[in-house]
């Protein structure tokens, strides 16, 4: 596979970053994932947008987007698939050990998988973990991501393929790499960013299309909710049919149905190409 590494595309095989990129020693990173149909990039500003408030947050300099766009358009032309997802990388770059911050400017990598469709339902488990709603990082697209790793190991020990968590003051707040969506009394609602969750693209595009509400949700919403809905880039909407030990009758419900409906009608037109 070619990939783009630092100005040039690549060969997979032998591109090559430095052992001491602090991407690789302290999680100094960010990152994107973005679908691509045919060759075409996804709502590809929304995720240039975030990528940069993300590199903001950690204090990495600002992404060359001129660079990341030709690079995603890049890759996309040397590896064709009809279904793809970008894996845009960005990171302090190479420095000393022990050094704040790499010294030789920032790593860009952009490389493709996730060819995959979605399967229609998942099952979730919730975790006994919180998502810190006030921590430096909370909002960040960032590559420290092992608190999901260690969360979603727990989830495929019970055969699910996702885990929620609540924040610290218990609520509601989102998947390792997803948002969450549940149905009451017909209606739809998602926690809302203050509860610590990632502003997800998709959830933000299906909240749009639905009108669902914002709302801070207790996380015993998962015992009573009618229907429960997962969003993100992986995903697209993807209804949940099993929540730790409760099953959920005729997954997709209808709600959550037509909003699968929608976001694949609206999503097949080009949002900013
Ligand atoms: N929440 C987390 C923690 C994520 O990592 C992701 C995506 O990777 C999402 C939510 C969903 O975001 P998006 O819809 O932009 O893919």
């Amino acid at each position: 596979m070619k990939i783009w590494l630092d100005g040039a595309l690549r060969d997979s095989e032998t591109a090559r970053v430095s052992v001491f990129d602090h991407g690789l020693t302290v999680g100094d990173g960010i990152f994107e994932t973005v679908k691509a149909v045919d060759g075409r990039p996804f709502a590809l500003t929304r995720h240039l947008d975030r990528l940069t408030r993300s590199a903001r947050g950690l204090g990495l300099p600002d992404p060359d987007l001129d660079e990341v766009r030709r690079a995603c358009a890049a890759v996309l032309e040397a590896n064709p698939v009809p279904l793809g997802r970008l894996r845009l990388t960005y990171t302090g770059g190479h420095g000393p050990l022990g050094s704040d911050r790499g010294d030789q400017g920032p790593t860009l990598v952009v490389a493709l998988g996730g060819t995959a469709r979605r399967p229609d339902t998942t099952a979730v488990v919730t975790v006994p973990w919180t998502r810190n709603e006030r921590g430096a990082l909370t909002g960040l697209k960032t590559t420290s991501y092992a608190e999901n790793v260690v969360a979603l190991a727990r989830a495929h020990e019970h055969g699910a393929t996702e885990a929620l968590f609540a924040n610290t003051v218990g609520q509601l707040c989102e998947g390792t790499g997803s948002n969450v969506f549940v149905v009451l009394d017909g209606e739809i609602h998602t926690p809302p960013l203050a509860s610590g969750c990632l502003a997800g693209i998709t959830r933000a595009l299906v909240a749009e299309w639905t009108g669902a509400k914002e709302t801070d949700l207790p996380l015993d919403v998962l015992r009573e909710a009618d229907e429960i809905f997962l969003t993100s880039t992986l995903r697209d909407v993807q209804a949940v049919h099993r929540v730790d030990d409760r099953e959920l009758s005729a997954t997709p419900g209808p709600v959550t149905a037509k909003a699968m409906r929608i976001f694949d009608e609206r999503s097949a037109a080009d949002i900013d190409p």
